[in-house]
């Protein structure tokens, strides 16, 4: 089905995102970020100066200024996945989804004018840390605090699982600043890489996304100036956390669909390809059926994904209804990139092939941004009018 959601302004973007993958997007760039496990400097700059990271970032700052129109942002997940490049999608993610939206859109002004610039240009990559060792979907549980002191906040604790988390200049970080677990008990923070008792830790070894780093942090008596308090408020900080829901989530679902595309494309292509018992693998009539229930998953897909992408432009896309693009986005990705792995055969399994990295990448899409279960809580009660 033909997709109408892109005017001439991202297609002319999709060229400029095209033609930086075709530069920078390589298998001994791939397999460089994966025996790293991480995406080198080198290509986060090239990113910057090519603009197509800081998209977000308005343009007094030196970013494209394209704010609440996620569709920029799309074309990118879906060039950069389509060329098989998972992790360095990821990275992208989490600059531009995860990061840079803290402080553009709570940010103070001093925040914005010391961060913004440079993160656009990729000299400084961003990361959001919530989650810890004891809490995950919990986060009200997070024992990482920061007690006021003169002129700042003083930081004991550690976070895990931080995507960027080794390579980050600048964390974005969850801490508790009261008592209990009230909404009004949480702040966020800027800790910024190199301040005293701040250590990145060891990078994690995952099953997938391996050219993108994710790290455990500590921070031991973290000395965290007053200024680097987000948005200059105490106790935002959850508040602030649910303001980005729905672009976190949608950006999950947005990557779920484009590896899901990717995935038939590559399907589509290795089946014509390839022959047994003297036929291509696409003449037998289960790998047609196969492909067909996955070209039409696919095309339901961005129905749905485009349609959140229009309410999201327009202010309208609720956390709740984010949520269900999420879980459900990330479902059928899951799905669909199975049935993709399986005509491949034993080549589906082997990570050279670009297949075998999107299934390993997908697996994850159902776990962070809050787990899928709690995606289908926080629809269920709603629906059931709980709070
Ligand atoms: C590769 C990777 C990258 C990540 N990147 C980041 C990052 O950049 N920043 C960050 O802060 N975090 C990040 N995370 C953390 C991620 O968001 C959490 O792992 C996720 O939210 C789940 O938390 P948990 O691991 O503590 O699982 P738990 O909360 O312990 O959950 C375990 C299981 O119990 C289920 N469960 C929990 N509560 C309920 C409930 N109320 N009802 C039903 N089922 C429930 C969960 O769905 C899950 O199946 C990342 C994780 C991974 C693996």
């Amino acid at each position: 089905m033909e997709r109408d959601i892109y005017d001439e302004d991202h297609e002319a973007f999709r060229d400029l995102v095209k033609d930086f993958v075709k530069r920078h997007v390589n298998n001994e760039a791939i397999e460089k970020w994966n025996a790293d496990g991480e995406v080198d400097r080198a290509t986060m700059l090239a990113a910057g100066e090519a603009g197509i990271i800081g998209l977000s970032v308005p343009e007094e700052f030196g970013g494209a200024g394209m704010l609440q129109d996620y569709r920029f942002r799309a074309v990118v997940n879906e060039e950069v996945i389509a060329a098989g490049a998972g992790s360095l999608a990821g990275a992208f993610g989490i600059q531009d989804d995860l990061a840079v939206p803290y402080l553009v859109h709570m940010g103070t002004q001093e925040q914005k004018e010391k961060w913004l610039p440079r993160m656009a240009t990729g000299e400084v990559i961003g990361a959001l840390a919530m989650t810890e060792p004891g809490a995950g979907s919990d986060l009200r549980g997070i024992k990482t605090t920061a007690k006021k002191v003169d002129g700042g906040y003083v930081v004991n604790g550690a976070k895990t699982f931080i995507s960027s988390g080794a390579t980050a200049d600048l964390v974005v970080t969850f801490v508790k600043t009261g008592e209990g677990n009230r909404p009004d008990a949480f702040s966020l923070v800027l800790i910024e890489n190199g301040m005293e008792g701040f250590d990145h830790g060891k990078k994690l070894h995952k099953m997938g996304f391996q050219g993108h780093d994710t790290a455990e942090l500590s921070f031991s008596d973290v000395f965290v100036p007053e200024e680097n308090l987000i948005g200059g408020k105490e106790g935002m900080g959850f508040i602030q956390l649910m303001m980005n829901l729905p672009l976190e989530r949608l950006s999950i679902g947005v990557a779920g669909a484009a590896a899901a595309q990717a995935a038939l494309d590559w399907t589509v292509a290795y089946t014509k390809d390839r022959e047994a018992f003297g036929e291509r693998i696409i003449d037998f009539q289960n790998s047609r059926f196969t492909i067909a229930d996955m070209a039409t998953t696919v095309d339901a897909l961005w129905a749905y994904i485009d349609r959140a992408l229009l309410a999201y432009k327009d202010g309208k896309l609720s956390a709740e209804e984010a949520a269900k693009v999420k879980f459900w986005a990330t479902e059928r990705e899951w799905e669909v990139l199975d049935a993709g792995v399986q005509l491949h055969g034993g080549y589906g399994y082997i990570t050279e092939y670009p297949i075998a990295r999107a299934f390993l990448d997908a697996r994850v899409h159902r776990i962070y941004g809050g787990t899928n279960e709690i995606m289908r809580e926080i629809v269920g009660r709603q629906i059931a009018g709980k709070r």
